[in-house]
């Protein structure tokens, strides 16, 4: 039924583009770990930065507030984009020993055969190399900060220079030399901000020794909810590494890049090691370090943001051009303790998402339903006027930019996350998630069927915005709890999630286990 009438809303939004905007390009701006926090249209209590390029998309476009990631983790969110699948349709599970099988139809291969011209540029973390793109540059694996090797067409190439302001060259020269007698597909992926948040030496020291507002949740106790939320390896106070508080300096810095990265770090790290900070007052010194870093990186993504709408302009292609920028999942920015992503509560399940697209998209838009990553690929096709395949488990966000909510659109969202254990000690979990709540099972198979630790959790964001309470034992909450189990079963069907996944969904949980670090 979602799907007859999706496609007939489809329909209906296929004969306006036609009128408004024949053939548009499309470019997505991928990023990588950027926390819906670090946006300034997104509305952080913390204020953390201003992002005054990415904002613009939101004034004359779109802005959803819900869009959510169906495995909140790098590899598999990249699959999900190309497919418009889950990872247990697409067979990308996790960042240990996934591999993407680019026989497989994706969005970009059936624009291509379409007529668009296709490009992917930046960070690609697939494993295997593109396919359907006409022109691809890539980093190889997570890629590095400075003076970056990459992957042009399927040839080794040495860069000088900071990842994100080449990323973002490379992708406007791309658009200023395409061939202008074809519409286009321009996904400018950045490396930025994801772990170990390098800033451009021109942004060190950009937020003047800032003492950042701290989350409610900073030095949670993990206490109310299941033992995963305890037995992981993501906080401040236990897996921050020296690379990580630029206490040792980041690989691939040149001598002369290095005298800059010292001028700024040297004399913090000095006061730093001098203090001698323990317990709280250590956490407090990583959580600054960590957002200075962070932001600072996502100053130049904002930069390139800023070009890449100015190329736009330049080339005067911006009327017809659909422009989304999203992040491969939402990031904890000290929220629980942490840092890193795979949860299925809110930093990390949400990623901002924000559409421009002139004449269609509603300006200034604030989208509230369900909306997810897996809807791009469905996105990009009806906006193309591309038929979407059958098989795809999302669905258009065409008639959602122009304002309008399909009568059935999706209540509730499934979610399911794999890797385990390493890195980061995140148990595997799945479940259902609503606008006020979640219900999640969470558990570590066993190779003979069975699992353990295996418990539910019910999170009441109304009641518990915070996500620190489980209430699936609370005799008040027995009919969500009933419901949700029907509803999760319902959407298990409808997606076709086998009942076992395969061994190597889960990382390295089936091999022979590494030492387990101190
Ligand atoms: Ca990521």
């Amino acid at each position: 039924m979602l799907r007859i009438v999706c496609a007939a809303l489809a329909a209906i939004g296929l004969a306006a583009t036609a009128r408004a905007a024949d053939r548009p390009n499309i470019v997505l701006v991928f990023t990588d770990d950027h926390a819906y926090q670090a946006i300034s249209a997104y509305g952080d209590a913390r204020k953390l930065i201003e992002t005054s390029n990415i904002d613009r998309l939101a004034k004359e476009g779109v802005r959803f507030d819900r869009a959510l990631v169906p495995n909140s983790i790098c590899g598999p969110s990249r699959a999900t984009v190309l497919t418009g699948k889950y990872s247990h349709a697409n067979g990308f599970y996790n960042n240990t020993n996934s591999r993407f099988d680019g026989a497989q139809t994706t969005f970009p291969k059936l624009l291509q055969k379409a007529g668009y011209q296709t490009a992917v540029i930046g960070k690609w973390h697939l494993v295997s190399e593109p396919t359907g793109f006409d022109h691809w540059h890539i980093l190889p694996g997570q890629g590095r900060y400075y003076n970056p090797p990459m992957n042009l067409n399927g040839k080794q190439v040495q860069h000088k220079g900071y990842v994100t302001d080449l990323i973002s060259e490379f992708s406007t020269d791309w658009i200023r030399k395409r061939d202008k007698s074809k519409p286009f597909l321009l996904m400018t992926q950045h490396k930025a901000p994801h772990r170990e948040w390098s800033p451009a030496l021109r942004h060190l020291g950009h937020d003047k020794d800032r003492k950042y507002p701290e989350p409610a949740t900073l030095f949670d106790d993990y206490a109310g909810r299941g033992p995963g939320a305890k037995d992981q390896d993501m906080t401040l106070e236990k897996t921050f590494t020296q690379l990580d508080a630029k206490l040792v300096a980041p690989p691939g810095i040149d001598a002369e890049q290095l005298k800059e990265w010292n001028a700024y770090y040297e004399p913090r790290n000095k006061a730093f090691h001098e203090a001698k900070l323990t317990g709280r007052n250590l956490v407090r010194w990583r959580y600054n370090r960590y957002l200075h870093d962070y932001l600072g990186c996502i100053k130049s993504v904002d930069e390139a943001v800023g070009k890449l709408l100015q190329t736009l302009e330049d080339e005067k292609i911006a009327e017809n051009t659909l422009v989304v920028y999203c992040s491969d999942q939402g990031f904890y920015l000290g929220e629980h303790g942490w840092f890193d992503k795979r949860w299925v509560y809110e930093e990390s399940l949400r990623t901002p998402m924000l559409a421009r697209w002139p004449g269609m998209a509603k300006a200034g838009h604030v989208d509230k339903n369900l909306t997810s990553i897996v809807d791009l690929a469905q996105t990009f096709l009806g906006a193309a006027g591309v038929a979407a395949p059958n098989d795809m488990q999302g669905a258009s966000l065409v008639p959602l930019l122009k304002g309008e909510t399909p009568k059935d659109w999706r209540k509730s969202f499934y979610y399911a996350y794999y890797e385990y254990p390493a890195p980061h000690h995140v148990i595997p979990h799945y479940g259902v998630v609503t606008d006020r709540h979640k219900l999640v099972r969470f558990f570590v198979p066993k190779a003979d069927g069975t699992a353990s630790p295996d418990y539910w959790e019910l999170h009441d964001r109304e009641k518990d915005p915070n996500e620190t309470k489980n209430f699936v034992n609370d005799p008040a909450y027995a009919n969500t709890v009933k419901e949700l189990r029907a509803e999760l079963e319902r959407l298990r069907k409808e997606l076709k999630v086998p009942e076992t996944m395969p061994k190597e969904a889960y990382g390295g949980l089936f091999q022979a286990p590494k030492p387990k670090k101190k």
